[in-house]
């Protein structure tokens, strides 16, 4: 039987081979592809623009590649609504809106992948996340082929987290998203530099492009690095933890949050002493505590212990354990 190599369809290069891999570019075709694998038994695995899962050395059954491709908007006074294939590229949308002069998508630049996978962790970045300009989202059932809509709410977004993450897990596709923009100016220009980096009156190709410089300075490319981003998310930790940790360390990162107190993993990482440590195939970036990087010839077992030793030494030390960010495909 046909097989399909996957190492250079996943950011962080790991070795995996797929039984088979369709891509379908529409509703229908994506529902035969469903029904097929449904009547040969074949487990099915999504896969967007492979930049947020660790893939096993071998996926048995079928990889399916959501590629609808088309969006266009609908206007509604100032407000505008973008219906958005799921195989449309995430970044190739974010100046496609800003160069319109839609606000909403701007801080999200430069933030790699397929806009189907974008619901899945709630994007987010420069003090904006997905669940802030999403209405709704398409998706079809694995097991009936059937098309439902979700709304927004019925995402249970959260950090990085999402209904997709969770109860849908594996259980839908998702095929379209519809987001909500707006005409009228509305720059997020909270968070770290990027206040510094725009005009004081500036249009959303302005701000979108801000992001992307400062997330080119601060970030390894996967096309020349592999990696997958931000390896663990920011931990969140109780308010007595988090004071007993500022007693030690006054000058540590800290965000007050509704349910506790969120830490810059990066920031423990680098604490650790980790900042460009490498172990075999793998290492912590050397300019970025937060991101594993991979230097080839490695596989997931060897990622994944290499976390283990990265997340036991903070755990050691500040008594929070670490969580990997990107999904682990089985
Ligand atoms: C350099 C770099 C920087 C990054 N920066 C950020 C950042 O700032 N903020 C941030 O939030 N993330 C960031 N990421 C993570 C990543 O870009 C996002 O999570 C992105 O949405 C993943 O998209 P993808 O198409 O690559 O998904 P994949 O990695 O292919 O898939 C991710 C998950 O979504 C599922 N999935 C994919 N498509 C669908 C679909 N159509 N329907 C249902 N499930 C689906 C997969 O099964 C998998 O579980 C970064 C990654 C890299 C490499």
């Amino acid at each position: 039987m046909a097989s399909w190599d996957l190492t250079q369809a996943n950011t962080l290069r790991l070795p995996c081979v797929a039984e088979q891999y369709a891509a379908p570019t529409t509703l229908a075709a994506l529902q035969d592809v469903l029904h097929q694998a449904r009547q040969q038994r074949r487990p099915m695995t999504l896969l967007g623009g492979g930049s947020n899962v660790l893939l096993p050395s071998q996926l048995s059954g079928v990889v399916i590649r959501p590629s609808l491709r088309q969006w266009w908007l609908e206007r509604r006074g100032r407000e505008v609504l973008a219906y958005v294939g799921a195989g449309v590229n995430w970044h190739a949308l974010v100046m496609a809106l800003a160069a319109r002069g839609l606000w909403g998508c701007e801080n999200l630049a430069l933030i790699p992948g397929d806009c189907g996978a974008a619901p899945v962790q709630n994007i987010g970045a420069y003090g904006v996340e997905l669940a802030d300009v999403l209405a709704a989202v398409q998706v079809v059932e694995l097991a009936t082929g059937e098309v439902r809509w979700l709304d927004a709410e019925a995402c249970q977004f959260g950090y990085r987290d999402s209904l997709f993450k969770r109860e849908l897990a594996g259980k839908v596709v998702i095929t379209q998203l519809v987001l909500r923009l707006s005409e009228t100016p509305n720059p997020q220009l909270g968070y770290g530099d990027l206040a510094a980096r725009v005009s004081a009156a500036p249009d959303p190709l302005e701000v979108a492009r801000a992001v992307c410089a400062i997330r080119q300075q601060k970030l390894p490319d996967p096309a020349v690095l592999a990696n997958a981003g931000s390896f663990f998310k920011n931990p969140l930790v109780s308010g007595d933890h988090a004071q007993r940790l500022l007693n030690d360390y006054p000058g540590m990162p800290h965000f007050p949050q509704p349910d506790g107190v969120k830490l810059a993993a990066g920031w423990l990482i680098d604490q650790c002493g980790l900042k460009g440590h490498r172990q075999g195939a793998f290492g912590v970036h050397q300019h970025q505590a937060l991101v594993l990087v991979h230097f080839g010839g490695g596989n997931r077992a060897e990622l994944l212990a290499f976390a283990d030793v990265v997340a036991d030494a903070v755990a050691e030390r500040f008594g929070v354990r670490l969580e990997a960010e990107p999904r682990v495909i089985s």
